[in-house]
């Protein structure tokens, strides 16, 4: 068998590829657009173009790509084959540096959310140098972005990069005021932990909640859930770990550094988590893997369920985000250092994001706001809807003790001067696993949990970054106008830390005492639902800042707001949809079905002698009838709430319909829906339960 390392990365156009086949002088300028930003000579692109063809034919591809990631929230491609006709008749396989750095789909089919007028249908895609071209099937894939004529983004890329810029901007300033002159740039770097759920195919099929919506709509819960804990970290049976033998296999061959695998809190859940890399790559590859998850998958016979929540009752999936940042020489901002020189500066960039979190808040909020998240956050499984940060013990008592001039070891007795004592060592181990806190800091990076399984990363790290960037940018502002450095760094963390330790909290996320302090004590915002948060997108602070730091303008902000309020109102009525017509078609059916079969068995029993009571019978067709009844209300109800939430026609009343009135709807339909489900015999009920679904792979 082929070692991992023979073919891992065998299917991308990496810097291995591109030094065994570009001219030096090709080479040499390419690396300077990756790793600087410099500008791409049209004679540069066409040997690139020439040389990426060249090897991608080799491997079999016949077609090429601009893959790019619109607002909706998968990933877009248009194929264009290689193949031009030659004079005598042939083909030629052609493919120039113009195509390969621009590409023209026709942008109507995706949202813009009003951006682009119908007129000018057309947007185009420009390459992403940084990060890798790949093959996919019989495809080249160009990473891209995906904007209109007018340069307005159209995708979750482009504002992503304009952060990384932000950041980077900012965070050389504060570089050089420490006196690091040799630092070309600072990247972000993340690294995803992605949850999922594997069902066995056949069953998913007969399921069109499942099939329409991505999650269970109706469905008592199984005899047996979590609190058989024997899953989390236990044996992977043996389909899954097929499964994950192929899916590693398909990701590194894509250069993805997929490592860990293992079970996660609930029965049928996984998780897969790959090395961190630069935060554009991460995401571009974070996409990837939800597609190749889900390919994978079907060959074996089984669905990948990315969704937030596929089962009600049962732990859902979310997304952790790691982050950090660092330099091009490898520098890890977020580690502490060993001299007090590093401290101070390793200081300065985390009080830079405990600012930055606390400020921005909401849009943090916003970034990770799904219909399929809304079931997840605040729901004593994944984190609350308040956003906080957890730091750990050790480390908020050293914060406590810069902050009022404290010793912070209580043996040594002194204060510690920033920049010129050394931070007391604190170890990695004591960084807690705290499950329950939204953002934490985890030794060297900070973990932001909220995020859904389907989420894009993109979003989450916009607006991380941005706000980050607008931290460095007030500090650099404030420090480079200093006559005594460490004196001014000395007050500006202490100050910072004062103003922004409100969203520090070590304990429970889960309790309610939390959300009752959070909000009434410490004024942190808790917007449940998406409804809730979204319209705050355009608070004028943080129109401000995004704009400021030129990573969206205000009418891509008022697009996405647009698309993503008409998402969720889209993805909730198609539940809603699903619901009726499963009610309809196969709930009320079986259940009628069921009763008339119990009511027959009581008729042939009294027929053979009248006297027989046939209490049970009775009883239990009663039962189904009321039932029958109560479900029958409530969807009808639910096609009404349905037609008035159309109805309304500015989003965000939509949105706020959809939570006062067609979710509270959507579960008074359930409810009877699943008693009965509970009553029913089994052969008669039209479709797999949960325990058929969450035990049926082994
Ligand atoms: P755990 O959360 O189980 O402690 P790790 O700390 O090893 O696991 O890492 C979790 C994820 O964080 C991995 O994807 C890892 O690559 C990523 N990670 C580690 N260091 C960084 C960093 N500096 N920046 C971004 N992500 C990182
Ligand atoms: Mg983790």
């Amino acid at each position: 068998m082929e070692t991992v390392s023979a073919y891992f990365g065998s299917l991308v156009f990496d810097d291995r590829v591109m030094k065994a086949n570009l001219s030096a002088k090709v080479y040499n300028s390419l690396k300077k657009t990756i790793d600087e930003g410099a500008e791409l000579d049209i004679t540069v692109a066409n040997a690139v173009a020439d040389a990426m063809k060249e090897w991608a034919v080799a491997n079999g591809a016949t077609h090429y790509t601009h893959w790019f990631q619109p607002l909706t929230g998968v990933t877009a491609e248009k194929h264009d084959s290689f193949i031009s006709p030659s004079p005598d008749g042939g083909v030629i396989m052609e493919f120039s540096g113009k195509e390969l750095i621009k590409g023209e789909p026709d942008a109507s089919s995706f949202p813009s959310g009003g951006l682009r007028a119908t007129f000018e249908a057309r947007g185009y895609t420009a390459w992403d140098p940084t990060s890798y071209a790949f093959i996919k099937g019989k495809t080249l894939c160009i990473p891209t972005a995906f904007c209109a004529y007018g340069g307005e983004a159209l995708d979750k890329k482009t504002p992503l990069l304009r952060s990384m810029e932000a950041l980077n901007k900012q965070a050389l300033r504060i570089l050089r005021l420490f006196g690091n002159t040799d630092v070309k740039c600072v990247r972000t770097s993340v690294g995803p932990e992605q949850e999922y759920f594997l069902v066995d195919r056949e069953m998913y099929e007969a399921r069109r909640d499942l099939r329409f919506t991505g999650r269970t709509l109706f469905g008592a819960t199984p005899p047996t859930g979590q609190e058989m804990d024997d899953h989390y970290f236990g044996v992977i049976k043996p389909r899954v770990a097929a499964y994950m033998e192929e899916l590693n296999e398909e990701l590194w061959k894509l250069g993805i550094l997929a490592k860990t695998e293992h079970n996660e809190v609930a029965p049928a859940q996984h998780e897969l988590a790959p090395i961190f890399s630069t935060t554009n790559i991460a995401t571009d590859h974070n996409q990837l893997t939800m597609e190749i998850m889900q390919k994978v998958a079907l060959k074996h016979g089984l669905v990948c369920l990315l969704h937030e929540k596929p089962f009600a009752g049962v732990n859902g999936s979310g997304k952790h985000n790691n982050w950090s940042m660092a330099t091009d020489a490898g520098a890890n901002l977020l580690s502490p250092g060993d001299t007090p020189h590093e401290n101070a500066q390793f200081l300065l960039f985390l009080v830079a994001v405990i600012k930055a979190v606390d400020d921005y808040q909401d849009l943090l909020r916003i970034s990770v706001a799904t219909a399929g998240n809304d079931h997840r956050l605040g729901a004593n499984e994944a984190p609350p809807a308040i956003i906080s940060i957890f730091l750990g013990e050790e480390l908020t008592a050293i914060l406590d003790a810069i902050e009022n001039d404290r010793p912070y070891d209580a043996v040594e007795k002194t204060v510690m001067k920033l920049g010129v004592d050394v931070l007391p060592k604190f170890s990695r181990d004591t960084t807690d696993r705290n499950r329950t806190s939204p953002f934490a800091f985890t030794g060297n990076k900070f973990e932001f949990r909220s995020l859904g399984s389907s989420n894009s990363i993109s979003c989450a790290n916009i607006m991380l970054n941005a706000a980050v960037a607008e931290s460095l940018r007030q500090f650099a502002d404030i420090l480079e106008g200093a006559d005594d450095f460490n004196a001014a760094l000395h007050t500006l963390i202490k100050e910072t830390i004062h103003e922004h330790k409100n969203i520090l909290f070590n304990g429970n996320g889960y309790d309610d005492a939390w959300v009752k302090e959070a909000t009434e004590v410490r004024g942190l915002l808790n917007y449940r639902t998406t409804a809730d948060c979204l319209p705050h997108l355009m608070d004028e602070k943080n129109v401000r800042m995004l704009t400021s730091h030129k990573v969206f303008t205000e009418t891509e902000m008022k697009s996405r707001l647009d698309i993503t309020l008409e998402n969720y109102a889209k993805t909730v009525i198609i539940e809603a949809n699903t619901m009726t017509d499963m009610a309809k078609k196969q709930i009320l059916p079986a259940v009628t079905e069921y009763a008339a079969s119990l009511a027959s068995a009581a008729d042939a029993k009294k027929s053979l002698n009248p006297d027989i009571v046939c209490g049970y019978e009775t009883k239990l067709v009663t039962k189904l009838s009321l039932l029958a009844d109560t479900i029958a209300d409530k969807t009808a109800a639910l096609e009404e709430a349905v037609v008035s939430v159309r109805a309304q026609n500015d989003v965000i009343a939509q949105a706020e319909a959809v939570r006062d009135t067609l979710l509270p709807t959507m579960a008074a339909l359930r409810a009877p829906a699943d008693e009965a489900e509970n009553l029913v015999a089994e052969e008669y009920w039209p479709y797999p339960t949960y325990g058929d679904l969450l035990f049926g792979v082994r």
